[in-house]
């Protein structure tokens, strides 16, 4: 399923992907997560975007073929691909396993010129042939309907509450209950910290606290926040859309960092005032999902921990409904594509 422009729904688009290379592993696809990049994509909101666009970052599926030289998997292995499919291999980052920070640039996993110069096309489909080395390897313990949503939900939220300590004794604030939030409540729990919830939904308190938060904070843009001014050791904000920032730097402790993970339209960038910041020396700090090593580590720590997504299973022809629902906050909490259906 593909955009053909930022205001049509998505309609179908047959196309071939690439013959199976020597290192490429060809996956039948079974499930696609909905991310709300997809919809940042399709509809424009960060760039002029190369239509036809197939999106999906969250796949999960079945090897059905391996090429000549290819070693990790064989036919038959659940395996999973999240944002990026390709980078240089060589720059300092790609040498430290920080892939989608390439310094010559990550190949994404759609909208991205793929190293041999064609377009790459995403995970709303039936196939992808994907380089093994970006292929992730998806545990017995977890069903391959829930592995889509750990590949760029899962590893966003992970890799910054690892980056920033988050542990035992650590309070840590998670901006919004969707996708990534929900996973960040898991994880952060799992990691033994105390989570607090800031949502703008007052029907997902339930919910904030059965995914393990300990408080939930409702409509952080009006509530009173004096009550726990300075209480946080981290935030870490999904908001996808621009929302006052100032009043929720005051819930952080001296010296602590907010990160946010959340990436609105480019046609409205956040403000931050000049006083916001200094009062408690804290920091402003970004992230951007994580590297095919630590997405491996995050989910054989979900399969460890039992961390699974909440998921509703849709099909192919409900994508376009399913997006104008995740943009009214109305997904519980992650739309997953089932090809089969
Ligand atoms: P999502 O499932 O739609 O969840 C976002 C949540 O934010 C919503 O459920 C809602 O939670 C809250 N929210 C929505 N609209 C809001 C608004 N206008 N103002 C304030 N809060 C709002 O989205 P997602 O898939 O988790 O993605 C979240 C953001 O992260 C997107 O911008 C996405 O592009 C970005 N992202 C970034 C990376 C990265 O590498 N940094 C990776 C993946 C995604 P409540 O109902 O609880 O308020
Ligand atoms: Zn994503
Ligand atoms: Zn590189």
């Amino acid at each position: 399923m593909a955009a053909y422009s930022a205001t049509q729904p998505l309609r179908l688009l047959k196309f071939e992907r690439r013959a199976l290379g020597p290192k490429d592993v060809a996956i039948q696809l079974h499930y696609c997560g909905i991310c709300h990049s997809d919809i940042h994509h399709g509809r424009e909101h960060w760039r002029q975007e190369p239509f036809p666009l197939v999106p999906g970052h969250e796949l999960a599926g079945v090897v059905v073929a391996v090429g000549s030289s290819a070693s990790r998997f064989k036919v038959g292995d659940r395996v999973g691909v999240g944002c990026m499919v390709n980078s240089c291999r060589h720059c300092s980052m790609c040498n430290v396993g920080l892939e989608q920070y390439c310094e010559n640039g990550a190949t994404f996993t759609y909208g991205s010129k793929d190293r041999d110069g064609t377009l790459t096309q995403g995970g709303y489909s039936t196939l992808n042939v994907v380089d093994e080395d970006f292929v992730i390897r998806v545990p017995d313990a977890i069903d391959l309907a829930d592995a889509g949503p750990l590949m760029c939900a899962g590893i966003t939220v992970y890799s910054p509450l690892r980056r920033w300590s988050v542990g035992p004794g650590k309070r840590v604030g998670v901006v919004g209950l969707g996708g990534l939030g929900h996973m960040a409540v898991k994880i952060a729990k799992a990691m033994g910290a105390e989570v607090t919830v800031l949502t703008t939904s007052p029907d997902k308190v339930a919910d904030a606290l059965r995914f393990g938060a300990r408080d939930v904070i409702v409509n952080p843009d009006s509530a009173d926040l004096s009550r726990h001014k300075r209480s946080l050791d981290f935030i870490l904000d999904t908001a996808p859309y621009k929302h006052k920032l100032d009043r929720l730097f005051t819930l952080l402790k001296q010296d602590a960092t907010f990160c946010m993970v959340g990436a609105g339209k480019v046609s409205e960038p956040y403000e931050i005032g000049p006083f916001s910041l200094l009062a408690a020396r804290n920091s402003y700090a970004s992230s951007q999902i994580g590297g095919i090593r630590e997405t491996q580590e995050l989910v054989d720590f979900c399969a460890l921990h039992g961390i699974r997504p909440e998921t509703s299973r849709i099909a192919m022809n409900e994508i376009s409904a399913a997006w104008d629902r995740v943009v009214d906050k109305k997904a519980r909490y992650r739309y997953v594509v089932d090809m089969k259906a």
